[in-house]
């Protein structure tokens, strides 16, 4: 499965931010971001290409970022400052590590729980429709890559009794899924393409704000947090 373009995950951004009013800030801020990474992609392969993009990403950052983000990238010497730099090296990094994935043959090969481009936790897992049920696959919080996933086996610890794995849903998000394990307290969402075929997952699970804030409450961890950190 090829990941999505960069105009149409703002395009989805878009989209969400006027159906969930709760996410808009995050999703407005986004659309900045992809946008940013979008005009940077032509360049992503050169060589210097995160010293080269860094400054105008910092400059961004400063105008429209969340007050934590604003602070840091006006503060002099921010390039040595966490969690700030972090943040602005996954922004560039998710550019140059997305292309590259998107543009290299990748062996799927046996069932892993890392990225199999480039090693780094899902971020989201995915429900594609395949027969009766839905296909299980994770999504890469770097590159994007999406890989298949066995529908029962968590991700962190291999957990594999379905009484372990319990999934919660919210009629606010009804193709939005908590998929939790009790042996290690790791939940990751699941965008369930089969119910909503317009869903971006590492788009759409930026508006589910709300399901982080109540597994957070019934003292779930989030697999990997996304790009903002959540
Ligand atoms: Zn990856
Ligand atoms: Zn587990």
């Amino acid at each position: 499965m090829r990941p999505s373009s960069w105009q149409s995950r703002i395009e989805r951004a878009a989209e969400l931010e006027s159906e969930y009013p709760a996410a808009a800030e995050v999703l407005r801020f986004y659309q900045e971001i992809a946008k940013f990474q979008s005009e940077s992609e032509p360049l992503s392969q050169k060589s210097g290409f995160l010293e080269s993009r860094m400054p105008a990403l910092i400059a961004l950052v400063g105008r429209i970022g969340p007050p934590a983000l604003v602070e840091a990238a006006n503060r002099p010497g921010v390039e040595s400052h966490e969690p700030a730099v972090a943040f602005f090296t996954r922004v560039l990094l998710q550019v140059q590590k997305g292309y590259a994935a998107a543009h290299s043959h990748i062996s799927m090969g046996i069932t892993r729980n890392t990225c199999p481009f480039c090693n780094e936790r899902p971020v989201a897992a995915v429900l594609r429709p395949e027969g009766e049920g839905g296909k299980r696959g994770l999504v890469c919080s770097l590159c994007f890559t999406e890989w298949e996933f066995r529908r029962l086996l968590c991700p962190n610890c291999g957990e594999e009794d379905h009484r372990k794995l319990p999934v919660y849903t919210a009629s606010e998000f009804p193709y939005i899924r908590i998929e939790t394990c009790d042996s290690c307290r790791r939940y990751i969402k699941s965008v369930d393409l089969t119910i909503n075929g317009r869903a971006i997952p590492e788009v759409d699970e930026l508006a589910a704000i709300p399901l982080d804030l109540w597994a957070v409450e019934k003292d779930y961890t989030k697999l990997t947090p996304n790009i903002f950190g959540l």
